[in-house]
């Protein structure tokens, strides 16, 4: 990112897009080599507009190429082709679809799913609004969000992986997941997240619901990284193989069984972990949101590690549903 002359402009592998404000207005200019990273260019901004200028509400008018495309390049329509327990608290769903090389272009792993329930079996599908962003025909027929992580992916061959987790607590996802027959058509709005900042030594955090993320980062890391990832599952059966570099520490805790307490074994683990003294460290923990907030707060003010080196994620919340699916 860069700044000059009150512009700010943002420079990614698939475009830039320039920020300025003449006259009490906000200008923003999307450019990208062809229509896919022109419509993920547009979609961040359109987002960061949304996020950061809640109060405000402004309205976002697009002018020049896509300005009046209605079809949501970051939305496909997938079908089960495939079920299967890794674990017994973990269902593997296969999905097949067609023109998936975007879920592995620019660096997120995450996706929204967007799932059919049985109030409303046949949901409409999100269309791109005049603002750049999703908008659903019908409120009433809206189909439920909830965030996954693209556990595998072979774009080439028209399929991704989600692993699900079987809570107690039976939410829309995972009651979804167990009961899905092969040709249930499930929604995808995707990639979501920020690319993981390349390191030599990582510590990782997760529980079960971070686990997928996990396995999918330590397939894609370089094989002379090192590290440690902690993982909390329930018992022994939830362990799994996970494909990763040669020297690198997994260490599982089971929640059943005594080596760890819910609340405190995983984050008092992480957060005691020493770091190498070297800057290319990084630290990233998914679970339990009140979990994560300890282990942000740690990481942030015990040890003064900001953003650019840590990434700490609440990806459930206790007694609450849909948490992070907006
Ligand atoms: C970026 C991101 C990536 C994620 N990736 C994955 C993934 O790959 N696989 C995966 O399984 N989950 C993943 N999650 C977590 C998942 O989105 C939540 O667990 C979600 O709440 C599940 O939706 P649901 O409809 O089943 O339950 P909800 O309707 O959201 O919740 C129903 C009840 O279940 C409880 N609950 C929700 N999740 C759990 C849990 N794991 N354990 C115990 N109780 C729970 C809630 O507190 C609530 O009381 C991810 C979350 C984020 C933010």
């Amino acid at each position: 990112m860069s700044r000059a002359d009150g512009r700010a402009e943002f420079r990614y592998p698939f475009g830039r897009a320039a920020l300025h404000f003449p006259e009490g207005r906000l200008v923003m200019t999307a450019e990208a080599p062809d229509k896919t990273g022109l419509a993920r260019v547009k979609d961040l901004v359109a987002v960061a507009v949304q996020l950061y200028a809640k109060t405000e509400n402004p309205r976002i008018v697009w002018t020049g190429d896509l300005a009046g495309e209605t079809r949501l390049e970051q939305f496909r329509l997938m079908r089960v082709t495939g079920k299967d327990f890794v674990t017994p608290r973990m269902l593997r769903i296969r999905l097949g679809g067609d023109d998936l090389a975007r879920f592995g272009l620019f660096g997120g792993m995450h996706i929204r799913m967007l799932f059919p329930t049985p109030e409303n079996p046949d949901p409409v599908w999100p269309v791109m609004g005049p603002n750049g962003l999703p908008a659903w025909p019908s409120e009433t027929q809206r189909p439920v969000s909830r965030a996954y992580t693209v556990r595998r992916l072979d774009a080439e061959a028209g399929w991704m992986e989600v692993d699900f987790v079987m809570h107690q607590d039976h939410g829309v996802a995972s009651s979804w997941a167990a009961h899905a027959a092969e040709g249930d058509a499930v929604g995808v709005l995707g990639p979501v997240g920020r690319p993981l900042k390349t390191a030599q030594w990582y510590v990782l955090g997760a529980d079960e619901t971070g686990l997928p993320a996990v396995g999918r980062l330590l397939a894609s890391m370089a094989a002379d990284t090192r590290g440690v990832a902690y993982i909390e599952v329930e018992d022994a059966a939830e362990e799994q193989e996970l494909d990763r570099p040669e020297g690198f520490d997994i260490r599982w805790l089971h929640r059943k069984g005594g080596v760890t307490d819910l609340s405190t074994g995983l984050s008092e683990l992480v957060c005691g972990e020493a770091w190498p003294g070297h800057e290319q460290a990084f630290g990233w923990f998914a679970a339990e949101a009140s979990v994560a907030k300890r282990v942000r707060a740690h990481w942030r003010e015990v040890r003064g590690l900001g953003r650019d080196r840590t990434l700490v994620a609440g990806y459930w919340q206790r007694d609450s549903t849909g948490f992070m699916a907006g």
